[in-house]
């Protein structure tokens, strides 16, 4: 994914951070230094402490990384009941708004989805009750000794993991995409429904939802809710035409969508942009694999992008292998065309070479799945 980086491997899982999480939580650590928001005798900040700003700042940091941390776990929690149903979880990516797991295949059995998707917002509301009760037991604060004080700060840092636990467990359960409480309701509603009336069920509810929140965020001017209601209204249509790519892809693998080899059109490394773009306009594809013949391995993907990188003047000099992309995104013909399609769309590219034991056996195409998708026409395409 792009705009990531790799800080980890939990269980098997390789766990991402996204540019705007990292944004975030540089926010989040100077909020927490300059504020002392209080709730009952909590403070939530560490401003109202009679020390410098660096040691603020250092308070900050670490209530920061301890409080993101416990987001963390709320993304592996769904995970690990995903990973223990046998489903495959690559990565985790965590945005500004929660996480992203990459997972292989949607579950699409109800009481799974069920699990999955509870389990985020309960142990975030455990998270938040245990730290809770520890400021209970230690606290209050010591409010002569509220300078350099350890046990302040432990207790701020406690109020803080609490709070904003509850606050992510319960926004977490709002019924409405993309949150986990979207998940809960459709998982809940397809107990009984067919899986996509389920979703469309579900996006209607997250969508009024969104609506009245926007509203109420206009009349109270509170920028916030509407930013949430506009981040909720456009999840929760996502979500919908995910589920509709994946329903109507259902049990398609790429070797029944792709061109077959038999098929295929080749251009050898060896031939000038002339001879490729006089194929180009004969056969009508925009990309081709090279290769010296159908039965060797596969040089590199070229394509029109690539030509028109080359001024006219050298169409007769500049071959093919100058020009070709060498890094290949492959899927075997094995694999389900929702994941080619995904794959497609992650990398923004046109095609994807079919590869199975280091030889091509096909190319599959946006236009191949999507032509397919009309064919099986389950439900009219949503907007
Ligand atoms: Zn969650």
């Amino acid at each position: 994914m792009k705009w990531s980086i790799q800080i980890g491997k939990v269980m098997g899982i390789s766990i991402r951070l996204h540019i705007t999480f990292l944004f975030i939580l540089i926010l989040f650590i100077y909020y927490f230094a300059v504020i002392d928001l209080k709730i009952g005798t909590m403070v939530l900040g560490f401003n109202g402490m009679d020390i410098s700003l660096t040691e603020k700042l250092l308070f900050s940091t670490i209530a920061s990384i301890l409080f993101f941390s416990t987001i963390l776990l709320h993304e592996l929690s769904h995970s690990f009941v995903a990973k223990r149903k046998g489903l495959n979880i690559q990565s985790i990516t965590l945005f500004v708004f929660g996480g992203v797991a990459q997972m292989e295949e949607i579950p699409r059995n109800p009481k799974l989805e069920l699990t999955m998707a509870a389990a985020g917002p309960a142990l975030s509301l455990v998270i938040g009750i245990l730290t809770y009760a520890f400021y209970v037991y230690f606290g209050p604060l010591e409010v002569d000794g509220i300078g350099m004080n350890t046990k302040n700060a432990i207790l701020i840092t406690a109020g803080i993991i609490s709070v904003y636990n509850l606050v992510l467990g319960i926004f977490n359960l709002l019924p409405a995409f993309p949150m986990d409480g979207g998940r809960v309701l459709r998982a809940f509603l397809a107990l009984w429904l067919p899986y996509m009336d389920a979703t469309r069920m579900a996006v209607s509810i997250g969508k009024t939802f969104a609506f009245l929140m926007g509203i109420f965020g206009l009349l109270t001017i509170n920028l916030i809710l509407i930013l949430i209601a506009v981040f909720v209204f456009y999840g929760a249509q996502g979500e919908e035409r995910e589920t509709f790519f994946a329903i109507s892809l259902e049990g398609i693998k790429v070797k029944d969508v792709m061109t077959p080899r038999q098929d295929l059109i080749y251009v050898p490394p060896d031939w000038t942009i002339s001879q490729l773009v006089e194929a180009m306009f004969r056969f009508k594809h925009m990309g081709y694999p090279v290769q010296e013949d159908l039965d060797k391995t596969t040089l590199g993907i070229v394509t029109f992008e690539d030509v028109q990188k080359v001024p006219k003047e050298h169409h007769d000099s500049v071959q093919v292998k100058d020009i070709m992309t060498r890094a290949i995104i492959s899927v075997s013909p094995e694999n389900e065309a929702y994941q080619a399609l995904q794959t497609i769309a992650k990398h923004n590219i046109g095609r994807l070479l079919v590869i199975k034991d280091d030889r091509i056996t096909g190319i599959i195409t946006m236009k191949d799945i999507m032509r397919n998708m009309q064919f099986k026409h389950m439900h009219p395409f949503p907007d």
